[in-house]
């Protein structure tokens, strides 16, 4: 055995290249080679580019070298001269290339609920999917390694046409990296700990890539050398690439073993729905409205977050330094020491959050001329259901039942889904809760890899419900054997007309009666319809005949009335939540479950808004179903002002002819008649 010591004198440090090329000079060698740091802290394989990263040795570590077996010497020999050539790699080519904009960048965006975070990014790549385990047969596991090692030949070869092409478009100091990926891919520690993890655990192969390379980037997300920690990005890279040749469709996010701020083009609520939520301190998207689930839910579960970034995601790297604003909607990227220091400032200072209102009020809150109105509570997520008592809330509005497929083309079987609505009834109380039956597109389901080209105007809702009975009938089944645990109702999203409540409600009594047949224990439950497309709202009388009450859902019934995507980002100034037209449909709606004798509850984001809760109640509305935390303040606000002063303020919002009107109506009468209610922060912009 011989040994040496040396420093790392490179100026940026035994970096991804520089361990490229000790590892194509240790690999010529038999004996065995050794790094050790001189700390203590790691100690590493000279032959493997993934172990030698994992060392994070910046200039000016002391590294011992130790190499084993016949050829140690000349090994030795050559590996301490590629140190003190420091890895043959101009300093100043060095520097040109690598240093990466590190300055401060500051992004607006659009805050959708409180808080400032100061942390580090975690990148969740863009159209990734989730990876699940499969245990796979004892006989069936030399097939699985087979599948893996062809994943990685293929992922080979496109790597080395794409450095080819980087080479040739970009020059070969641009193409060095992907010389990176290439060694990752063949690295030891990579492929032989899949392979031993597809056999010792009988695992599928996605699952084992992407446990042994969330390992990986664990370890790198650690590193306390700001480049080296970006190699991380550059596994995470390789990974997905292995994914995706394995899956076709590529996996979704490391594991979240720390605190992390996410940053993603779009987050799909499903993804949320199943990351380590105690790690994730706040989010930062491309896409995103105000009413696109992401911010739904980032609001119900108190999480900082700024939406509608644009072109965020593609400047960051994991482990960035980021400061999120939610209240300013700003993202700061690599803050300056004095940009930090007044953020530190204000993290410091208690932001005041909504959860930290008092809430010693329960049930319906009465106005001051005396008209009761409901406060009910949405829900998503099953760890939100204690939010029903929390804050005071008349039982559960609307229950977003899709959120419990977290796994996207996988639905939960009947029994899983049954125990859910079981708990959701038990937290609901006698006020009960009102299920909506999945409404999802076309990326759940049988038809998973089959893209519509305009979703939301697609197989959504109620169509996908219609078109994949058996899922329809499952959760029919589901709820009405919970009912009988509980106050439970259904309702249908998205009904077009009175043919889509129709075809439910025929599966619905199909199924009722199996139940009976069957002698399996069930109630019956109420059935109603989600208004929010302009079909149904003008045909609202039709439809109010055949249901037992209406749901509101003013975040889509803007959506399709004004023809304004809500997640886009770029049509964002068209959302107009006070349009006349929307103004009109509600009220349309109103008027229709009045005549026909059925409640109507509001549950889109509007009545989670007090201005607009209050404007709700002008237009006749006595029921509201809203983000969980924010029924103390809308119950504050109610409670203080009278309907009839509503009223008059919603006629004369429904008398003018533009957004711009309606929103200068409520600034000027709300600042007249409540000034202490409503300071202009309150209101329209
Ligand atoms: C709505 O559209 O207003 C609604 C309540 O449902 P979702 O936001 O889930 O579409
Ligand atoms: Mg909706």
């Amino acid at each position: 055995m011989a040994e040496r010591r040396i420093q790392v004198t490179s100026r940026l440090g035994l970096h991804a290249r520089a361990a490229a090329n000790l590892v194509r000079v240790a690999s010529q060698f038999q004996s065995s080679l050794t790094i050790r740091r001189l700390d203590g802290n790691a100690q590493a394989d000279a032959k493997s580019i993934l172990s030698i990263l994992t060392l994070a040795a910046s200039r000016g570590t002391d590294l011992t070298i130790i190499a084993s077996g016949s050829d140690e010497e000349e090994a030795l020999n050559a590996v301490v001269d590629l140190f003190s050539r420091n890895f043959d790699e101009p300093e100043k080519a060095d520097s040109e290339q690598f240093s990466r904009a590190t300055m401060e960048l500051r992004c607006k965006g659009l805050g959708v609920s409180q808080g400032i975070v100061i942390g580090r990014v975690l990148r969740l790549q863009e159209g990734a999917r989730n990876v699940y385990r499969a245990e796979i047969a004892e006989a069936d596991l030399e097939r699985e390694r087979r599948r893996f090692r062809a994943a990685v030949r293929l992922s080979r070869r496109q790597l080395e046409a794409i450095k080819d092409r980087a080479e040739k478009e970009l020059g070969r100091g641009h193409a060095y990296i992907f010389d990176a990926h290439l060694l990752f891919l063949q690295d030891a520690k990579l492929t032989r700990d899949v392979e031993d993890y597809i056999v010792k655990e009988r695992s599928n192969a996605e699952w084992a890539a992407k446990v042994v390379g969330d390992r990986l980037l664990s370890i790198y997300t650690q590193i306390n050398d700001e480049y080296l920690r970006e190699r991380g990005s550059d596994i995470e890279d390789v990974i997905q690439r292995l994914l995706s040749n394995l899956t076709g469709e590529g996996p979704k996010y490391p594991n979240l073993s720390e605190d992390a701020v996410i940053v993603s083009t779009e987050l799909l609520p499903s993804t949320i729905a199943e990351l380590n939520l105690n790690h994730v301190k706040a989010i930062a998207t491309d896409a995103g409205g105000w009413t696109s689930h992401m911010a739904i839910i980032a609001r119900g579960l108190g999480l900082t977050a700024v939406v509608g970034l644009r072109n965020f995601y593609h400047r960051t790297r994991t482990g960035d330094q980021v400061i999120v604003d939610a209240r300013a909607g700003d993202v700061i990227l690599h803050p300056a020491t004095e940009t930090l220091e007044q953020y530190r400032f204000a993290v410091h200072e208690p932001v005041p959050t909504v959860r930290e209102v008092s809430v010693e009020e329960f049930g319906p809150v009465v106005t001051r001329d005396g008209v009761q109105i409901s406060l009910r509570a949405n829900v998503e997520l099953p760890t939100e259901f204690h939010a029903v008592r929390d804050f005071g809330a008349c039982g559960v509005g609307l229950f977003r039942s899709e959120f419990l497929l977290s796994r996207p083309g996988l639905i939960g079987s009947e029994t899983e889904q049954y125990e859910a609505y079981k708990l959701l009834a038990e937290a609901a109380g006698d006020y009960g809760a009102i299920v909506r039956l999945f409404d999802v597109g076309g990326e759940f389901g049988p038809d998973l890899k089959e893209r519509e080209r305009n979703p939301a105007l697609g197989l959504r809702a109620v169509r996908f419900n219609l078109h994949n009975k058996q899922i329809m009938r499952t959760q029919v089944r589901a709820i009405l054997r919970a009912a009988a645990a509980g106050n439970l109702s259904l309702v249908i999203p998205m009904v077009a007309d009175v043919a889509d409540v129709r075809m439910s409600r025929q599966v619905i009594a199909e199924e009722v009666e199996r139940l009976t047949s069957g002698n399996t224990t069930f109630a019956e439950v109420q059935v109603g319809a989600m208004i929010e497309v302009p079909s149904a709202v003008l045909t609202a009388e039709k439809i109010a005949r055949e249901v037992d009450f209406f749901e509101l859902g003013t975040n889509d019934l803007v959506q399709y009335t004004l023809a304004v995507d809500r997640g886009n980002d770029k049509v964002a100034e068209w959302f107009r939540t006070l349009h006349p037209a929307v103004l009109y449909g509600i009220s349309r709606t109103l008027q229709a479950a009045k005549d026909a004798q059925i409640p109507l509850i509001v549950c889109g984001e509007m009545a989670s808004t007090p201005a607009y809760a209050v404007l709700l109640g002008g237009l006749g509305t006595t029921d509201l179903s809203m983000t969980p935390a924010m029924i103390p303040r809308v119950r504050n606000v109610l409670s203080q002002v009278t309907i009839a002063e509503a009223r008059d303020v919603a006629l004369k919002c429904l008398a003018v002819a533009t957004a711009d009107e309606v929103e200068e109506i409520v600034r000027i009468e709300f600042k007249a008649r409540w000034p202490e209610l409503f300071p202009p922060s309150a209101l329209p912009k």
